[in-house]
């Protein structure tokens, strides 16, 4: 029987009709800013997050620190985010190698801070103190990832917006899962991300492409970007096949992200159930379940035996994601193995 992966939205496979549109792709040189392709992606993604001009990139990552990289300037800058967030945890130390930026975590494990939060991290460093690390960006992900799929309400993210423009700092929005938070809220992309300097999303995990991500903020900054993915080694040529994947996914993968929050529900309530599960299955807000078990490990080894896969993201809590090709099927088989692994 096929693998239940719920190990992450980062596992789908392209659908046939995406595979044919990539095929079909118009393409051209995307370096020198001929391939049509991409070309239309990055105005779609420009226009939905409320921006000026977007740039298409290989990945999420390359967002987060090209963005990174022309926020922050030499001499002891700091960025202050939430707990666990990507770029503390993922990026490879990339925001101090490749920036010389400090990061300071802000607020609890939740990743979600609130505005008195901020202004206490930024009132700890205060301007003009040479013994302190210079507060100069602040990043936000929309929605949470290691802190479970939460959606940060708009009104928090317009709080915490007006904390930092009052501070002269930064703004960035990680939005690899912008889209999640956009269809399970009602809120438009625009609403939550247009606040920001730079904001992006990844066409990878819910949306379903094999590659690509795109960054947007005002023409200025889009042009420095491009300064740096040159000289990373992220500018490409006839992208336009990759680029169709997300101008396919952006048409016909949003509205369906919904699916994948109902089942994420039912699994959770179904977890939620089990002796030895903590969770609570309110705290389910998009396609991210984490959840409790006595021994992350064993359980996840035993569901691998079933031919269900999730991921231990430490000794003892569990991560499983919903995505386009788990079915409702496939999380009743996620829901038997689990109930079989607490009992055995
Ligand atoms: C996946 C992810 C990234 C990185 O994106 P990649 O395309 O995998 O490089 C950054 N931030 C968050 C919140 C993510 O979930």
């Amino acid at each position: 029987m096929a693998l239940v992966n719920l190990y992450s939205d980062t596992q789908t496979r392209p659908t046939e009709a995406m595979r044919a549109a990539m095929a079909a792709a118009e393409v051209g040189d995307e370096q020198r800013r001929e391939d049509p392709t991409v070309l239309v992606l990055e105005a779609r993604v420009a226009e939905l997050l409320g921006h000026e001009a977007a740039v298409f990139l290989p990945s999420g990552t390359m967002c987060n620190e090209l963005a990174i990289r022309v926020h922050i300037r030499p001499g002891g800058d700091e960025i202050l985010l939430g707990a666990n967030t990507h770029p503390l945890r993922s990026e490879a130390g990339g925001p101090a190698v490749l920036s010389g930026a400090v990061m300071t975590v802000v607020g609890g494990a939740d990743a979600r801070f609130a505005p008195a939060e901020l202004e206490a991290a930024i009132a700890a460093h205060p301007p003009g103190d040479r013994y302190a690390p210079r507060p100069r960006l602040v990043c936000v992900e929309q929605p949470t990832n290691l802190a479970g799929g939460r959606i940060w309400p708009e009104q928090q993210v317009r709080d915490v917006l007006d904390v930092a423009r009052t501070h002269g700092l930064r703004t960035h929005l990680d939005g690899a899962r912008l889209l999640n938070a956009v269809v399970a809220s009602g809120t438009s992309a625009a609403a939550y991300a247009s606040g920001f300097d730079t904001a992006w999303i990844d066409f990878t995990k819910g949306l379903g492409a094999p590659v690509g991500a795109c960054l947007a903020g005002s023409r200025e900054l889009v042009d420095e970007v491009w300064r740096y993915k040159q000289m990373l080694g992220g500018a490409m040529r006839q992208a336009g096949i990759i680029a169709a994947a997300g101008v396919y996914a952006l048409d016909y993968h949003v509205e369906r992200l919904a699916d994948d929050h109902a089942r994420a529900g039912r699994l959770a309530a179904g977890l939620a159930e089990l002796g030895g599960v903590e969770m609570d299955p309110a705290s389910v807000e998009t396609n991210i379940v984490i959840f409790t078990v006595p021994d992350a490990a064993a359980f996840c080894a035993a569901l691998e035996a079933e031919g269900v896969r999730m991921g231990a993201l430490d000794a003892r809590r569990v991560r499983a994601v919903t995505h386009l090709d788990v079915d409702d099927a496939g999380i009743g088989r996620a829901l038997d193995a689990a109930r079989a692994a607490l009992a055995g």
